[in-house]
């Protein structure tokens, strides 16, 4: 029986699933490393997009990075790093580049997103109070190319009941007047929304400490204590934590943690970076995606936050200057009235990235009371509701959230029997 759950990682996969499982009535407790919500949770555009459906690995993305990879301020860029884990992972996530693979993804991400909208609402209606959003988003483009590729992504959406109009320049213009001439064609998605994700990461935590959820800051987990398959505590600082069943949601760092508990998954950093304008030389009503720079550009309360770029090879949340003026470049291109000297104050964060795009969700192999909720990569705020449900159903044992689950199981990354023994072959093992 499951009394108790202890969750490492308080960003916002831990906190919603925090929150759905003291709902469930469980003794919850979150153990995280910081002293507050300070990793990719609180950093990031905060736009709940089922409409971006989509994993990183894509058909002709190889192409387009190494296009990009002389340019340090492109909207991707793999930094040279020599660590083994990091060149495994890059392969590995190539080999992802693939229609089939990118399909699959898709379909799989589609089904996750089906409730996402209605989970957001039923937040609100539970006493979660946090800045949220219901203008719908724009998708801007120089090109009406780009756009088509965009809207037919979008189509599987459909299904789902989430949409993309297409319109020209103008006719985004009159929506968004301080867009430029140079932005010929775009899409409306009418059924997107977006939130301050500072204050909805702020609003989870608060709502979790009425329901009665321990939380223990300033506390890294390091180690992982097991009988046999059953894991019984993780030692987090000088304490030992214990509970019935346990949930990794550490975000970037799930991967060590993982391999502490015997079965290491390919989860590393891909770095984002923004900033958030208050001098109001630009003025939105909703969302804009500057479609070929890749940047988010969000309205919120007193300010507009610019996000974007994705960085892989570095795993710390120093600022590098040329990805940023990358951003304020494209905010110049789409933007004419946003200043192209513009000096920001940034900020980045760590997404969860996995070779295959899509996130890592269910029992980790090996262990009996182990679950794993990470690997959002950059659809960590629009899944987290989603994922504490299947988090809080494959607890419960529903079969049919095994089912919406089994794309995202962490099983998918466990070594392939044929592989390891030609590994030990080679070896001479
Ligand atoms: C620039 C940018 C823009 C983005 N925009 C969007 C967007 O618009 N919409 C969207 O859906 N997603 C977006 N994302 C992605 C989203 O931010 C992430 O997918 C999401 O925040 C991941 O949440 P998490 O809880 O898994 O990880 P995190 O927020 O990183 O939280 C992990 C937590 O685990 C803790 N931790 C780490 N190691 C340990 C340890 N050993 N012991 C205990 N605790 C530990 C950390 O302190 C941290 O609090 C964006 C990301 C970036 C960087």
């Amino acid at each position: 029986m499951t009394d108790s759950a202890v969750i490492v990682g308080g960003g916002v996969i831990g906190l919603a699933t925090a929150h759905r499982l003291a709902c469930d009535g469980l003794a919850v407790t979150v153990v995280d490393a910081a002293r507050g919500s300070t990793g990719a949770s609180a950093h990031n555009a905060g736009w709940i997009v089922p409409i971006m459906s989509a994993p990183v690995p894509a058909p002709g993305m190889l192409g387009q990075a190494l296009r990009w990879m002389a340019r340090k301020d492109s909207p991707l860029y793999v930094r040279p790093s020599p660590r083994p884990e990091h060149v495994r992972f890059m392969v590995r996530m190539l080999r992802h580049c693939n229609p089939r693979d990118f399909h699959h993804g898709v379909e799989a991400l589609v089904t996750l997103n089906e409730r996402t909208v209605s989970l957001f609402d039923a937040y609100e209606k539970d006493g979660v109070r946090f800045e949220y959003h219901r203008t719908g988003q724009l998708m801007a483009f120089h090109t009406r190319e780009a756009m088509r590729r965009y809207q037919a992504e979008a189509m599987s959406l459909e299904r789902i009941g989430h949409t993309a109009v297409p319109l020209s320049g103008d006719e985004l213009r009159d929506l968004e007047p301080a867009l430029g001439r140079h932005v010929r064609a775009g899409l409306r998605c009418p059924q997107e929304r977006h939130v301050d994700p500072a204050s909805l990461v702020k609003s989870l935590e608060d709502r979790c400490r009425e329901l009665g959820v321990r939380f223990l800051h300033d506390r890294p987990v390091t180690g992982i204590r097991s009988r046999g398959h059953v894991v019984t505590s993780v030692l987090a600082g000088n304490e030992e934590v214990s509970g019935d069943l346990f949930v990794l949601a550490a975000g970037a760092h799930t991967g060590p943690l993982s391999r502490l508990a015997g079965f290491p998954l390919p989860i590393q950093p891909g770095k984002g970076y923004g900033f958030d304008d208050t001098s109001d030389s630009v003025a939105l009503r909703h969302p804009v995606y500057l479609g070929e720079a890749k940047v988010a550009v969000t309205p919120l309360e007193g300010r507009l936050r610019f996000a974007g770029t994705m960085e892989f090879g570095s795993s710390d949340l120093s600022i590098d200057v040329h990805r940023l003026r990358g951003i304020v470049r494209a905010a110049h291109e789409f933007l004419p009235g946003f200043p192209s000297t513009y000096r920001p104050r940034g900020w980045a964060g760590l997404r969860p990235m996995t070779p295959d795009g899509l996130p890592v969700i269910g029992p980790l192999p090996g262990k009996d009371n182990m679950l794993v909720a990470s690997g959002h990569c950059m659809l960590g705020v629009t899944l987290a509701p989603m994922t504490a449900e299947l988090i809080s159903a494959l607890i419960a044992g529903d079969h049919r959230a095994s089912g919406v689950a089994r794309p995202f199981t962490p099983r998918r990354f466990a070594p392939r029997p044929g592989r390891t023994l030609g590994r030990r072959l080679r070896r001479g093992g």
